[in-house]
């Protein structure tokens, strides 16, 4: 049977100024319900940008997208933005990191989770007040009777997080997309926010693709893993795979930028050197070659002309073989 959430050879594209900026360069990833896929990787990687074209929230004047988007069934690639509307908010939801921003400071956040449920279910005022009600306090928010009415900077912001939580299940979504949900907060309340979304979950069954640059919220949350680097997946696992025994050159230099899995918060991915390249111009061969400190192991230049790809299922997308991944990994990555 098709998975849930089933994406294939992905590219997005933006026409700019100067040239054609390629996002998103072929990917492929399933999602099954009441799993939580983690989408790592640096800024510029083409994580949110992948899952804006899932959502439909991409510019449609500058963006161009092929593959194949199909969520439980119904092809997203070609549907009109009525169809996309119809299905935000409603059968798939976001979060974003910036709940200052993404909640409107004009209204009271019970409004703000009320007006999609009325418009998505047709509820009445009086109903959909109560639900915002239910939504909070299932949030963990404190006296949500009276809380409701509160506006958004009256709250803190890790509840306001909480209540953007709300505002995103409110309509009981399929699929969340959560990017960098955490990464304004501190620890503890990150620690918070990710039980909350897997305790949600486990009551809804809802699927998560949660969004990080933060393996540490990967460690937390994940079950299923890809990696991307240049709008690429550089590999693909599950949670335990990429942190025990991750075989890309990349995944390796992310690992290596926390000092440990568990609480870490907006620690920079400046360990490995150099700087993500420009999707303008995206290097030949493996995207990775110009930051890579084990391409000189790989006989000829094959990293510098070919470009690896990408095996189904378990694989990194690397000319290492797998014998000096593993070697690699154990032997000089690990024991640090
Ligand atoms: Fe490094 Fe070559 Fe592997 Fe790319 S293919 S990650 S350059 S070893
Ligand atoms: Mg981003």
């Amino acid at each position: 049977t098709a998975p849930f959430l089933s994406v294939r050879d992905l590219h997005v594209q933006f026409a700019t100024e100067d040239g054609t900026v390629k996002a998103v360069d072929g990917l492929s990833f399933a999602l099954e319900r009441g799993e939580t896929l983690g989408i790592v990787g640096e800024s510029g990687s083409g994580k949110s940008v992948t899952n804006l074209a899932v959502l439909g929230l991409h510019n449609p004047r500058n963006t161009t997208i092929t593959g194949e988007i199909v969520l439980d069934g119904q092809e997203l690639t070609g549907a009109s933005q009525r169809t996309l509307e119809r299905l935000r908010g409603n059968k798939m939801s976001m979060i974003f990191q910036d709940s200052l921003t993404a909640l409107s400071p004009y209204y009271t956040v019970g409004r703000q989770i009320a007006e999609p449920y009325m418009k998505h279910t047709g509820a009445s005022k009086k109903e959909a007040r109560s639900r915002a009600i239910e939504m909070l306090a299932r949030v963990g928010i404190p006296q949500p009777q009276t809380r409701v009415d509160d506006f958004p900077h009256q709250f803190s912001g890790g509840m306001r997080q909480r209540a953007m939580i709300a505002l995103a299940l409110v309509c009981d979504p399929e699929l969340l997309i959560a990017d960098e949900p955490t990464t304004a907060l501190d620890v503890t309340v990150q620690a918070q926010i990710l039980d909350l979304l897997k305790d949600l979950q486990q009551e809804t069954g809802t699927a998560i693709i949660l969004i990080t640059h933060d393996l540490g919220v990967i460690a937390h949350t994940a079950d299923n893993v890809v990696v991307m680097y240049a709008g690429r997946a550089m590999e693909r696992g599950t949670v335990r795979d990429i942190l025990k025994s991750p075989e890309h050159p990349y995944a390796w230099g992310l690992l290596s930028s926390i000092p440990r899995i568990t609480a870490s918060v907006d620690i920079p991915l400046s360990p490995i050197p150099g700087t993500p390249p420009s999707l303008l111009n995206p290097p030949s061969g493996c995207p990775f070659h110009p930051r890579c400190a084990f391409k000189d192991q790989v006989p000829g230049d094959l990293c510098a002309t070919e470009r690896p790809q990408l095996a189904p299922g378990r694989a990194s997308a690397c000319h290492l073989t797998t014998e000096q991944k593993h070697d690699i990994f154990n032997e000089q990555i690990q024991p640090r």
